[in-house]
């Protein structure tokens, strides 16, 4: 090993945890600074979900799911992968189970077991945290410059010899990732894709019963937002329909299986203003068996008793199908039984980012070599979610954090070593 150097981690999640881990494993003096006053809250909440931590499926599949940065996560992924991960949790003493999806969760379904465990070790190895600071740039914006904080004593300013920024994207900001940093990083010439909502919901364009929109009529909303829709298939352009289901908002739609179609309708938003969703309310019946119950006599029975019996429609895909229906639609069998199977929806805007599950956007990968360094800023390091990748959830989000958080870290390493080298 090189002599010990001091290193500032700053961003105390998945990405900057791991990364910590193997700076210190390899003896050198790691101080975790986090903007809060404790560690890994977004960590923690995707526990509130079970704690997907990654994903079960072969690796060509999985590499895919990062879309167009698939070349740039694949040596990251290579180095520390799904397998990688469950058995690192595992030497942390949390076993993992596959779910019926292929999702992978620990046993107990909590996150915080396994960062306690985590944060216990991180300790023992001797890495130092220092909470409620709030790294603010440096204090100059060319040549070498301190890191500035701020903390409840003021600022304070910390020139360690190498940095390892993870610090989050943008979404869930009263969390700690608040997205400040791409000023300051943009401010020292680093290439940034702006930050944008991934897996996120959307918002409803005008509807027929709320034309004057966006949003969805008064009526359907109070009734509905809250409620899952399921089950269903959802598609769209680049999206081929899938089974799943998804949650009715005040002002659109939330829930995974808009999630997985998040990236594609973002952009067909940002290239034509708007997106259109297709659902299939009734998944499991064919369009003939659909085109046949509709059009069956219904005597005297109102069209919703007459849908509800024939087809146990729910009266949330009812009240789907008269927000957005016409009424003459609605009482036209070929065109009811259509849109049945193929309903369309038309979205208006994704939800800010704050909101969203994840971020897309970051700092470019052609903005760091390959140790993940920032080459407009020698000896400053980047990973997790700040780098602009996306992919949709099922594991992929966590796995892809720290694997980076571990690429960035063996990064800085090298780095160490040549300059050690050098210096000789
Ligand atoms: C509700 C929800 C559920 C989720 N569930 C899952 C799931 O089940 N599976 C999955 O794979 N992914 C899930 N995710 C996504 C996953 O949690 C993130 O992708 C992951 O936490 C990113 O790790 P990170 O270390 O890059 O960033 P973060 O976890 O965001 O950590 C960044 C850290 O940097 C700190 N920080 C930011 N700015 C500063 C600053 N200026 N100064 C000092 N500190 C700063 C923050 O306080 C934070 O502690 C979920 C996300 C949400 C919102």
């Amino acid at each position: 090993m090189s002599s010990p150097i001091s290193i500032a981690v700053i961003g105390g999640g998945p990405a900057g945890l791991m990364a910590a881990a193997v700076l210190a494993t390899a003896g050198h003096a790691v101080t975790v600074f986090d903007a809060k006053p404790s560690i890994g809250r977004k960590f923690l909440l995707a526990g509130k979900g079970g704690l997907n931590l990654t994903h079960s499926e072969p690796f060509e599949p999985f590499v895919g799911r990062f879309g167009e940065r698939a070349a740039q996560i694949e040596p990251l992924l290579r180095s520390f992968d799904g397998e990688a991960l469950r058995a690192w949790a595992a030497g942390l003493g949390v076993e993992t189970f596959v779910g019926t999806s292929g999702r992978v969760f620990p046993k107990d379904l909590k996150a915080a077991p396994l960062l306690r465990a985590w944060l216990h070790r991180l300790r023992a190895a001797g890495v130092k945290f220092a909470m409620r600071h709030r790294w603010t740039g440096w204090t100059a914006d060319t040549g070498l410059a301190a890191l500035r904080f701020e903390t409840p004593d003021g600022e304070r300013l910390v020139t360690p010899h190498a940095t390892l920024l993870a610090l989050g994207g943008a979404s869930w900001p009263q969390l700690g990732s608040d997205g400040a940093w791409a000023g300051w990083l943009s401010a020292r010439g680093v290439d940034i894709a702006p930050l944008r909502a991934a897996n996120c919901g959307f918002d409803v364009g005008p509807t027929a019963a709320h034309p004057q929109g966006p949003g969805w009529s008064e009526r359907f909303a109070s009734e509905f937002a809250g409620q899952p829709v399921k089950p269903v298939a959802l598609g769209t352009a680049g999206f081929a329909s899938r089974p799943g289901e998804f949650v009715i908002t005040a002002t659109g739609l939330e829930g995974s299986l808009v999630y997985a179609a998040s990236r594609h309708l973002r952009e067909q938003i940002d290239r034509t203003g708007s997106a259109t969703l297709h659902l299939d309310l009734l998944p499991q019946l064919t369009a003939e068996r659909v085109f046949a119950e509709v059009k069956h006599p219904r005597g005297s029975r109102s069209l919703s008793s007459h849908l509800k019996s024939r087809l146990h429609l729910s009266p949330l895909k009812l009240g789907l199908l008269h927000e957005l229906l016409t009424r003459e639609q609605m009482h036209d069998p070929a065109a009811l039984a259509a849109a049945l199977k193929c309903l369309a929806l038309d979205l208006h805007a994704a939800r800010p980012v704050a909101e969203a599950i994840s971020t897309a956007g970051g700092v470019r990968f052609e903005a760091m070599d390959e140790g993940l360094m920032l080459t407009a800023l020698p000896g400053i390091f980047c990973a997790g979610e700040m780098l602009d990748w996306e992919a949709p959830t099922g594991g992929y989000l966590l796995t892809a954090s720290f694997a980076s958080g571990r690429a960035a870290a063996l990064g800085l390493l090298r780095w160490v070593g040549r300059r050690h080298t050098l210096l000789q």
